[in-house]
Protein backbone atom coordinates (compact mmCIF):
# COMPACT_ATOMS: atom_id res chain seq x y z
CA UNK A 1 0.00 0.00 0.00
CA UNK A 2 0.86 3.50 -0.46
CA UNK A 3 0.76 6.07 2.66
CA UNK A 4 1.27 9.41 3.27
CA UNK A 5 1.53 11.32 6.38
CA UNK A 6 0.96 15.11 5.60
CA UNK A 7 -0.29 18.26 7.19
CA UNK A 8 1.14 21.47 9.54
CA UNK A 9 0.67 19.86 13.04
CA UNK A 10 3.66 17.98 14.26
CA UNK A 11 3.88 14.21 14.34
CA UNK A 12 4.08 12.71 10.77
CA UNK A 13 7.75 11.56 11.00
CA UNK A 14 7.07 10.13 14.55
CA UNK A 15 4.23 8.36 12.84
CA UNK A 16 6.09 6.98 10.13
CA UNK A 17 8.63 5.85 13.03
CA UNK A 18 6.31 4.08 15.13
CA UNK A 19 5.09 2.20 12.16
CA UNK A 20 8.68 0.90 11.09
CA UNK A 21 8.83 0.19 15.11
CA UNK A 22 6.08 -1.81 15.16
CA UNK A 23 6.64 -3.98 11.69
CA UNK A 24 10.51 -4.79 12.97
CA UNK A 25 8.93 -6.24 15.64
CA UNK A 26 7.23 -8.78 13.28
CA UNK A 27 10.61 -9.34 11.36
CA UNK A 28 9.97 -7.00 8.92
CA UNK A 29 12.49 -5.03 7.27
CA UNK A 30 12.60 -1.30 7.17
CA UNK A 31 14.13 1.58 5.80
CA UNK A 32 13.68 5.65 6.14
CA UNK A 33 15.15 7.62 3.58
CA UNK A 34 15.33 10.91 4.97
CA UNK A 35 15.32 14.02 2.93
CA UNK A 36 16.97 17.11 3.48
CA UNK A 37 18.12 16.19 6.94
CA UNK A 38 21.85 15.69 8.13
CA UNK A 39 24.10 16.59 11.08
CA UNK A 40 21.51 16.86 13.51
CA UNK A 41 21.75 13.67 15.93
CA UNK A 42 18.16 12.95 15.98
CA UNK A 43 17.17 10.00 18.86
CA UNK A 44 16.05 7.63 15.92
CA UNK A 45 19.11 7.04 14.37
CA UNK A 46 20.44 6.47 18.06
CA UNK A 47 17.35 3.89 18.74
CA UNK A 48 17.69 1.92 15.52
CA UNK A 49 21.10 1.18 16.04
CA UNK A 50 19.35 -1.26 19.05
CA UNK A 51 16.81 -2.57 16.37
CA UNK A 52 17.29 -5.15 13.87
CA UNK A 53 16.06 -4.48 10.40
CA UNK A 54 15.80 0.02 10.88
CA UNK A 55 17.66 1.55 8.85
CA UNK A 56 17.86 5.15 8.99
CA UNK A 57 19.71 7.09 5.96
CA UNK A 58 20.19 11.07 5.94
CA UNK A 59 20.37 12.79 2.94
CA UNK A 60 20.67 16.21 3.76
CA UNK A 61 22.59 19.67 5.66
CA UNK A 62 21.85 20.70 8.92
CA UNK A 63 20.43 23.93 7.34
CA UNK A 64 17.17 24.74 6.78
CA UNK A 65 16.18 24.76 2.74
CA UNK A 66 15.60 28.25 1.44
CA UNK A 67 12.31 27.44 -0.89
CA UNK A 68 13.26 30.27 -2.97
CA UNK A 69 16.72 29.54 -3.24
CA UNK A 70 17.82 25.50 -2.54
CA UNK A 71 21.32 25.79 -2.21
CA UNK A 72 23.50 23.52 -5.04
CA UNK A 73 24.41 20.86 -2.22
CA UNK A 74 20.53 20.73 -1.64
CA UNK A 75 19.35 19.69 -5.09
CA UNK A 76 22.42 17.77 -4.81
CA UNK A 77 21.27 15.73 -1.95
CA UNK A 78 18.04 15.29 -2.67
CA UNK A 79 18.70 13.20 -6.16
CA UNK A 80 20.78 11.38 -4.50
CA UNK A 81 17.96 10.94 -1.76
CA UNK A 82 15.67 9.84 -4.71
CA UNK A 83 17.91 7.48 -6.73
CA UNK A 84 18.55 5.40 -3.80
CA UNK A 85 14.61 5.69 -3.15
CA UNK A 86 14.61 4.07 -6.83
CA UNK A 87 17.18 1.53 -5.84
CA UNK A 88 15.41 0.23 -2.67
CA UNK A 89 11.91 -0.51 -4.51
CA UNK A 90 13.55 -2.41 -7.20
CA UNK A 91 15.91 -4.19 -4.88
CA UNK A 92 12.94 -5.05 -2.89
CA UNK A 93 14.96 -6.07 -0.10
CA UNK A 94 12.63 -4.18 2.06
CA UNK A 95 9.39 -4.59 3.07
CA UNK A 96 8.16 -1.25 4.37
CA UNK A 97 10.54 2.04 2.43
CA UNK A 98 9.59 5.33 4.47
CA UNK A 99 10.63 8.37 2.16
CA UNK A 100 10.53 10.83 5.08
CA UNK A 101 10.01 14.88 4.31
CA UNK A 102 9.61 14.10 0.28
CA UNK A 103 6.55 16.17 -0.02
CA UNK A 104 8.60 19.03 0.81
CA UNK A 105 11.33 18.34 -1.55
CA UNK A 106 8.56 18.22 -3.61
CA UNK A 107 6.77 21.16 -3.03
CA UNK A 108 10.05 23.04 -2.76
CA UNK A 109 10.80 21.99 -6.26
CA UNK A 110 14.07 19.89 -5.54
CA UNK A 111 12.42 16.23 -7.20
CA UNK A 112 9.43 16.74 -9.58
CA UNK A 113 5.93 15.55 -9.06
CA UNK A 114 6.28 13.03 -11.90
CA UNK A 115 9.58 11.82 -10.20
CA UNK A 116 8.07 10.63 -7.18
CA UNK A 117 4.93 9.04 -8.81
CA UNK A 118 7.53 7.42 -11.57
CA UNK A 119 8.98 5.28 -8.03
CA UNK A 120 4.97 5.32 -6.75
CA UNK A 121 4.03 3.15 -9.73
CA UNK A 122 6.97 1.20 -9.66
CA UNK A 123 6.88 0.10 -5.67
CA UNK A 124 5.86 -3.58 -5.86
CA UNK A 125 2.68 -4.49 -4.46
CA UNK A 126 4.49 -6.45 -1.78
CA UNK A 127 5.69 -3.32 0.04
CA UNK A 128 4.40 -0.62 1.78
CA UNK A 129 5.92 2.57 1.01
CA UNK A 130 5.14 5.51 3.12
CA UNK A 131 5.63 9.41 2.34
CA UNK A 132 5.63 12.08 4.71
CA UNK A 133 5.74 15.93 4.99
CA UNK A 134 3.63 18.92 4.81
CA UNK A 135 2.79 19.75 1.84
CA UNK A 136 1.62 16.91 0.03
CA UNK A 137 1.42 17.77 -3.97
CA UNK A 138 -2.36 16.92 -4.48
CA UNK A 139 -1.31 14.77 -7.42
CA UNK A 140 -0.49 12.15 -5.14
CA UNK A 141 -3.98 12.09 -3.76
CA UNK A 142 -4.76 9.11 -6.35
CA UNK A 143 -1.94 7.16 -6.41
CA UNK A 144 -2.23 6.65 -2.27
CA UNK A 145 -4.27 3.84 -0.58
CA UNK A 146 -3.91 6.37 2.95
CA UNK A 147 -3.78 9.35 3.82
CA UNK A 148 -3.87 11.23 7.14
CA UNK A 149 -3.62 14.88 7.33
CA UNK A 150 -1.86 16.38 10.87
CA UNK A 151 -3.60 19.56 11.42
CA UNK A 152 -2.17 21.74 14.28
CA UNK A 153 -4.78 22.97 16.47
CA UNK A 154 -2.12 24.26 19.20
CA UNK A 155 1.96 24.04 18.95
CA UNK A 156 4.58 24.74 21.94
CA UNK A 157 7.30 26.78 19.38
CA UNK A 158 4.21 29.49 18.69
CA UNK A 159 4.70 30.22 22.55
CA UNK A 160 8.55 30.23 21.91
CA UNK A 161 9.25 26.88 22.89
CA UNK A 162 12.33 25.24 20.74
CA UNK A 163 13.04 22.11 19.40
CA UNK A 164 13.86 19.61 22.99
CA UNK A 165 16.36 16.83 22.35
CA UNK A 166 14.45 13.81 22.65
CA UNK A 167 10.81 15.61 22.08
CA UNK A 168 11.36 17.18 18.59
CA UNK A 169 14.94 15.89 17.34
P1 LIG B 1 7.92 15.02 14.23
O1 LIG B 1 9.27 14.84 13.59
O2 LIG B 1 8.04 15.51 15.62
O3 LIG B 1 7.05 13.83 14.05
P2 LIG B 1 6.74 16.29 11.95
O4 LIG B 1 7.47 15.31 11.13
O5 LIG B 1 5.25 16.22 11.91
O6 LIG B 1 7.20 16.20 13.46
P3 LIG B 1 7.82 18.41 10.35
O7 LIG B 1 6.78 19.10 9.57
O8 LIG B 1 8.70 17.43 9.66
O9 LIG B 1 7.14 17.77 11.65
O10 LIG B 1 8.66 19.52 11.09
C1 LIG B 1 10.02 19.38 11.46
C2 LIG B 1 10.23 19.88 12.86
O11 LIG B 1 9.38 20.96 13.17
C3 LIG B 1 9.95 18.84 13.93
O12 LIG B 1 10.94 18.99 14.92
C4 LIG B 1 8.60 19.17 14.48
O13 LIG B 1 8.45 18.85 15.85
C5 LIG B 1 8.55 20.67 14.30
N1 LIG B 1 7.17 21.08 14.00
C6 LIG B 1 6.15 20.32 13.54
N2 LIG B 1 5.03 21.02 13.41
C7 LIG B 1 5.32 22.26 13.79
C8 LIG B 1 4.59 23.48 13.92
N3 LIG B 1 3.31 23.54 13.59
N4 LIG B 1 5.25 24.58 14.33
C9 LIG B 1 6.56 24.52 14.67
N5 LIG B 1 7.31 23.43 14.59
C10 LIG B 1 6.71 22.31 14.18
MG1 LIG C 1 8.79 15.38 9.66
Amino acid sequence: MIQIYTGNGKGKTTAALGLGLRAVGHGLKVIMIQFMKGEINYGELESVKHLPNFKIEQYGRPDFVNPENPDKEDIRLARQALKRAAKVIKDKQFDIIILDEINVVVSFGLIKVEEVIELIKKTSKKTELILTGRYMPEEFVEYADLISEVREVKHHFQSGVPARKGIEY
